[in-house]
């Protein structure tokens, strides 16, 4: 009798263990998009070697910006701006809806070539004629996280 009342606990605590190891994958996934990780690195390769993309750096005022919000809400600005700008199907002022400054993430944008939906066909292969689809945005908002992440960390060391 005993031990039928300890099996049902245990049962509970093992739900409990995997659901919690559920959630950790999901948010690591979430976070750093693994399988897209390499398709990003190969993508910034190549970016860093046209000059006009290259040009692009954040300035004092958006690496203070950064600093006060902190990375996490910069991303959440990130998929704010990709799900209203620029993953619609149709966008009626493609090629001139992300401005060429006034928030970091307009300048990633432009640092990696996601700033149309042009540029995104062109450098990333994603076609202009659908909505981006929920991995797309994911891809598209790593890739700006991870050109913030180099601008800030490249700053940080100047400090140093
Ligand atoms: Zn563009």
């Amino acid at each position: 009798m005993s031990q039928d009342i300890n099996i049902i606990p245990l049962n509970i605590v093992f739900s409990i263990i995997k659901l919690i190891n559920f959630k950790m994958c999901y948010n690591e996934d979430g976070d750093d998009m693994d399988k897209n990780k390499e398709l990003i690195l190969d993508v910034l390769k190549k970016l860093d070697k046209s000059s006009f993309r290259s040009s692009f750096h954040l300035k004092q005022r958006d690496l203070l910006y950064i600093e006060e919000k902190g990375l996490d809400e910069i991303k959440k600005h990130a998929y704010d701006f990709i799900n209203t700008r620029l993953a619609p199907k149709a966008i009626s002022n493609d090629g001139k809806q992300t401005p060429m400054r006034g928030h970091p993430v307009f300048i990633a944008q432009h640092a990696t070539a996601t700033c149309c939906r042009g540029c995104l066909y062109k450098w990333h292969h994603i076609s202009k004629d659908k909505a981006l689809s929920d991995n797309e945005v994911n891809y598209v908002v790593s890739i700006i996280m991870t050109w913030i992440k180099k601008e800030v960390k490249k700053n940080n060391s100047n400090r140093n």
